[in-house]
């Protein structure tokens, strides 16, 4: 992973050198390394034979830099390592500590990290102030490593356990076969957690740290100040993003958060599904209520538009009363119920004297005016039960439910009186004719108007302003 960060982030940056430095990286073509193959989260070599780990990465930014490859030379253990690279087996050792022995078969870049060194032992053993304090104890440390040295010319009379590598030492320390285990820091908190091993601590530090360099065959004198070169053109930052990367993110993996991860992942994709339902369920909701609010009022328009239709189907414009299709239904109406129940009812048909005179002689708007007035006296003289109606033109209707002819007569001369006595707002007095009829056995709507308009028809003939029964003229003293 790292591998492509850095050859993305750096390509094309291998630096200047001298003719002699270019000439030698020429010849050699390669650089060999060796390597500690268990030393996390500094380096190792992982089952599939791969350099990684902090050393790891800076080689891989080193070769970068001077421009040929490095190529790695496997090794089972430190000792081996040492071995090969005395040999000459390979040009580099990847990450190794100065020391006076050493700088017999090699050279030694600047340090490029710096780590204390620290003792692990059991849980349950108190903080160690000092390493003076504890060094009658056992210890044990990895063979050949520079603080194994250090510690054997301190502190030659402690004894000193040399092991293969850190799981060896840890193992002594958990088998109490030895008090304490020096590596560094970084080395054993890698270790600790990678493992899950609760029971051992870090207990104490030593005045004595790792800063490792790489350590570069003495015999090639020209190559350290290449890979000197290499080391300090890597940036801060870019030290700082490696460290990250291995200390942050690699110590963690030590514990299994892979399930934890996982779990994360479903539990955050649970609440992501949930949440997109939600709000498209909230969003569906909102578009019903807002159907059926607009449903609603389409209903509600359609109600009116209704009512409206049935005003117009059943009104008539000018006076407000019933039209003629609406009265041809209230007569069928009556007309069953005189069928079904015996009950009788009277038509009266009027029709304003003479009216064609008041269009001609005050206006056709006096004329509107004047039906109008006298379709408000209908109502006024008429009772509730009556059904009024405008028949056409300046006819008019009245329908008397439960009325005989003698009271329909009577209603019709009370009419016609008033309507005589009455001064019309814009012509003054007008009169109407009546006739009048009662619903016979067999009638139908034709029959029965057709009666009533022959007995109006009388009442004009007979001079007008006056009540015809269909039978025969009122008796109008009586
Ligand atoms: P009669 O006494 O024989 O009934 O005479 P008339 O003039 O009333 O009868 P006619 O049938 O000859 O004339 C009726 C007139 O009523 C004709 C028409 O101008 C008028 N008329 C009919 N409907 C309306 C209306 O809605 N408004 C107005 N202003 N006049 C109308
Ligand atoms: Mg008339
Ligand atoms: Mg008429």
């Amino acid at each position: 992973m790292l591998g492509l960060l850095w050859s993305g982030a750096v390509r094309a940056q291998s630096l200047e050198f001298g003719s002699e430095e270019q000439a030698y990286l020429a010849s050699k073509g390669e650089l060999m390394m060796c390597v500690d193959p268990d030393w996390m989260p500094y380096e190792r070599i992982n089952d599939q034979g791969v350099h990684e780990g902090i050393a790891a990465d800076y080689m891989r930014l080193v070769a970068e830099r001077i421009g040929i490859p490095i190529q790695l030379v496997p090794s089972a253990s430190w000792a081996e390592t040492m071995a090969f690279a005395r040999a000459r087996k390979c040009d580099i050792i990847s990450m190794a500590r100065k020391t006076q022995e050493r700088l017999a078969h090699f050279d030694f870049t600047q340090p490029y990290l710096s780590y204390p060194f620290v003792i692990a032992t059991q849980i349950d053993q108190g903080f160690i102030e000092n390493f003076d304090a504890a060094s009658d104890q056992s210890f044990a440390a990895v063979k050949g490593y520079a603080v194994t040295e250090y510690l054997k010319n301190r502190y030659p009379d402690t004894p000193l356990v040399e092991v293969q590598d850190i799981d060896e030492g840890i193992h002594l320390v958990r088998e109490n076969m030895v008090f304490g285990y020096i590596d560094s820091a970084l080395a054993l908190g890698y270790k600790i957690k990678e493992r899950g091993t609760l029971d051992i601590k870090v207990s104490g530090q030593l005045d004595f740290s790792s800063s490792p360099a790489i350590a570069v065959r003495n015999d090639e004198p020209v190559l350290v100040g290449i890979l000197d070169q290499a080391l300090a053109s890597i940036s801060s930052e870019e030290r700082q993003t490696l460290y990250n990367e291995w200390v942050s993110i690699r110590f963690e993996q030590g514990t299994d958060y892979t399930l934890l991860v996982q779990m994360s992942i479903a539990a955050g994709l649970i609440v992501f599904v949930t949440m997109f339902w939600n709000h498209r369920l909230i969003r569906a909701n909102r578009k019903t209520r807002h159907a059926l609010a607009q449903l609603h009022e389409a209903q509600r328009l359609l109600e009116e538009q209704n009512f409206q239709l049935q005003r117009l189907a059943t009104i008539d414009p000018l006076t407000g009363l019933q039209n003629r299709l609406k009265i041809n239904e209230s007569i069928e109406h009556e007309l069953q119920r005189f069928r079904r129940f015996h009950k009788p009812f009277s038509v009266i048909m009027l029709d304003l004297d003479d009216f064609k005179k008041v269009n001609d002689e005050h206006g056709h708007q006096a004329g509107d005016d004047v039906l109008i007035e006298f379709s408000g006296l209908l109502s006024t003289l008429t009772r509730s039960i009556d059904l009024i109606g405008r028949w056409g033109g300046e006819e008019f209707i009245i329908i008397c439910p439960d009325t005989t002819l003698s009271g329909a007569t009577c209603l019709a001369e009370k009419i016609r009186q008033q309507i005589e006595a009455h001064r019309f707002m814009s012509i003054g007095q007008k009169t109407c004719s009546m006739g009048v009829t009662v619903v016979k056995g067999d009638d139908t709507i034709q029959s029965l108007i057709g009666r009533a308009d022959q007995a109006l028809y009388q009442a004009k003939d007979k001079g007008r302003n006056r009540v015809q029964t269909a039978s025969g003229p009122v008796d109008v003293s009586a």
